[in-house]
């Protein structure tokens, strides 16, 4: 194992870690879940807004029926033929009077459901109008990320090779094992320099821990705050 092979490695690798970076930190990501969120959100509304049309329309079915019957029942009752007295008129007055309360009271719930109706509608309309706005920007982060996307796998695909080709003569097992660790915890660098008894990532004062152990140049010891490799270099 050698430390300057390794410090190698590990520079090119450590652009290949702001590609990743870079490409976690893209605003179309965040844009895209946001938009993923705000869409999840229209389309329960838009569940709603369904219910409530059936509602609606059962309403208005209800009511349609009512005055049928009410039209039937009330209707029958006239009968024109007995008008003859005094009493019967009066009779006859009342009876239509109480009919036209009635109807009177069933269009006014007609026309309260079919504003309701007319209001669902609208709130569809403006909802589907809503969430096509949100699909077409979704789209178009989807394909600015796209483009940014075949745009960082150029810049990593020569990077890539350098490594693979690399590691082999870079590590020895335990040495690549550890590096790999840091790297996946995003512990970069993962190697860093003794600093006058300091780990060079944390700045903790490790002389006491690692000291010992880092006599010569190349010589390597893990510092115990932030578990990096610290090393020395001359
Ligand atoms: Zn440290």
């Amino acid at each position: 194992m050698e430390l300057e092979k390794i410090l190698q490695y590990q520079k090119i690798d450590m652009e290949v870690y702001k590609i990743e970076k870079e490409y976690l930190q893209l605003k179309e990501l965040e844009n895209m879940k946001r938009i993923l969120k705000t869409y999840a959100g229209k389309n329960n509304d838009l569940k709603q807004l369904d219910t409530s049309l059936t509602e609606a329309l059962n309403d208005i079915e209800r009511i349609s029926t009512k005055i049928d019957e009410l039209v039937s029942t009330k209707l029958q009752k006239l009968d024109l033929d007995s008008l003859t007295d005094q009493q019967s008129l009066h009779s006859m007055y009342k009876l239509i009077s109480s009919y036209d309360e009635e109807v009177s009271a069933l269009i006014k719930e007609a026309e309260k459901a079919i504003k309701r109706l007319s209001d669902i509608q609208y709130d569809n309309k403006r909802l589907n109008e809503e969430m096509n706005a949100l699909n077409k920007d979704y789209s178009k982060n989807e394909a600015s990320k796209k483009k940014k996307e075949i745009d960082m796998a150029k810049r990593l695909g020569p990077l890539s090779q350098q490594l693979k080709e690399m590691v082999k003569d870079t590590f020895d097992k335990a040495t690549f094992e550890k590096y790999s660790t840091l790297r996946k915890a995003r512990r970069m660098p993962a190697f860093v320099p003794y600093l006058d008894g300091n780990c060079g990532a944390c700045g903790m004062d490790v002389k006491i821990e690692v000291d010992k152990k880092l006599l010569n140049a190349g010589d390597i010891a893990e510092c115990p705050h932030c578990g990096r490799i610290i090393y020395k270099l001359k």
